[in-house]
């Protein structure tokens, strides 16, 4: 097996403890070393049952298969892109947005607290298992909010990715129980607007 044609699970860039009271040890632990591996592990069997198929020159469910590989490729990197959107709170988790990043999103919502609030509600409402994400219009230069269900529906192709806030139950059961808001509110002690910043210069030039 060639590792660099597969995925594997990056390291967090803090320690399990670092994000708590917000997200316990136990919870992030469980989250990535379960969840987020179990998207590495699904993605990179797909793509060895591909592989072998095209090998042997079989036929394979086209339609099954596709769905499952953008189901957990999408899973394997909305959480890269979570795992790096969080940092400690008041150790570059927190705050508000500055500079570029913050006039972009008083342009397009009016408030800071106007977006916060539509981005919570984004959250709270997805259906199910999903995702609210922050994200960008290159065409329009809008910053635009996206409820991800799943991990690959609702998704607006060749919108750049500046925020994901996970919200399927296993980012939060263990410490909030069934109170998904009160995890979503947390969020934004530990949102780490340097990152967010950085990805959307990134995708504005
Ligand atoms: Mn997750």
């Amino acid at each position: 097996m060639d590792d660099n044609k597969f995925y594997s699970l990056p390291k967090l860039p803090y320690e399990y403890t670092a994000l708590a009271p917000q997200i316990s040890e136990e919870q992030l632990k469980l989250h990535h070393q379960k969840h987020h591996q179990a998207y590495v592990t699904g993605a990179n069997a797909v793509l060895e049952k591909i592989d072998k198929a095209r090998k042997e020159n079989a036929d394979i469910d086209m339609k099954a298969t596709l769905k499952e590989l953008s189901f957990h490729i999408g899973g394997f990197r909305l959480h890269n892109l979570f795992w790096e959107n969080l940092a400690p709170s008041g150790k570059g988790g927190g705050g508000a947005p500055k500079g570029e990043l913050a006039k972009a999103i008083t342009s397009e919502f009016s408030t800071f607290d106007r977006f916060k609030k539509e981005f919570t509600q984004a959250a709270a409402s997805a259906e199910g298992s999903g995702w609210a994400a922050l994200t960008f219009c290159r065409k329009t230069k809008r910053p635009l909010i996206m409820q991800i269900e799943k991990h690959n529906v609702n998704v607006i192709p060749g919108f750049g990715i500046l925020m994901v806030l996970d919200v399927w139950e296993h980012a939060y059961y263990l410490d909030y129980r069934n109170d998904r808001v009160k995890f979503v509110n947390t969020f934004w002690d530990i949102v780490n607007w340097d990152v967010v910043a950085q990805r959307f210069d990134t995708w504005r030039k």
